[in-house]
């Protein structure tokens, strides 16, 4: 899932300080199972923010509301109105959700509640980590299931590298090293010859170097009347 945390406070109150109806907007998906845009967060974050207008002397009108999904355009046609009678719309969605509500809403002021991170899991109770970096080309059947990509702090396709020490990464003592934990689930599988063939460098193309991709399925278009 998409893992994102709240912005500070103090940025969203400067981000909004100007306004006096502002709409709070969480999102039901991602972003509430990581605990940073949820019903429960975007209440807190709303009550943050009257607080903090009640103490600058700011008459402010807070309103809350919550998608199911901000990602898709069929879930926020339901704040219409309120985001109509909002000067500002804070979302705490993702910077996918973000983006949508800003196109749906234009010319309406929407700006981001929280700072999205990665594509990641739980591992512990309130610890997320990044497993996957979207690289359009997904090598995780010759990695034993564990990404390079995201898990190596160089994205190498052949490790480890000759900084890892004791099973962690050079970067840090306390990031595992990912070409570690790779030798260690294949010698499991007992396929460790993937380990020594050598992978050739990587078409980057799939990746977001190349700027925004885009994925077309011809097979899920609706044809257009002639
Ligand atoms: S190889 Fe690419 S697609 Fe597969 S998990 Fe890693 S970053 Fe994601
Ligand atoms: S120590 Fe391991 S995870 Fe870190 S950069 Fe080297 S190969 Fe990658």
């Amino acid at each position: 899932m998409i893992i994102a945390e709240q912005k500070p406070i103090n940025e969203i109150i400067k981000l909004t300080k100007e306004h006096r109806k502002l709409l709070v907007v969480g999102c039901g998906s991602c972003v509430t199972v990581c605990f940073a845009g949820g019903e429960r967060e975007t209440e807190a974050l709303a009550a943050g923010l009257d607080l903090a207008a009640a103490k600058d002397g700011r008459k402010v009108k807070i309103e809350v509301d919550m998608s199911v999904r901000q990602c898709e355009w069929e879930f926020i046609d339901g704040l219409a109105d309120k985001v109509e009678a909002a000067d500002v719309v804070v979302s705490t969605a993702c910077g996918v959700g973000v983006q949508l509500m800003a196109e749906r809403f234009s010319p309406k002021l929407v700006v981001p509640g929280l700072n999205t991170s990665f594509m990641g899991l739980p591992v512990e109770q309130g610890v997320w980590v990044e497993n996957c970096g979207g690289c359009g080309n997904c090598v995780l059947a010759y990695t034993g299931g564990i990404c390079p990509i995201a898990r190596c702090a160089k994205s190498m396709l052949n490790g480890p590298c000759g900084g890892s020490q004791d099973g962690k990464c050079v970067v840090a003592a306390d990031i595992d090293c990912a070409w570690h934990q790779i030798y260690v689930r294949l010698k499991a599988q007992d396929r460790l010859d993937m380990i020594t063939e050598l992978k050739p460098a990587k078409d980057w193309t799939s990746a977001r170097d190349g700027g925004q991709r885009k994925i077309v399925r011809d097979d899920l278009k609706i044809p257009r009347p002639e």
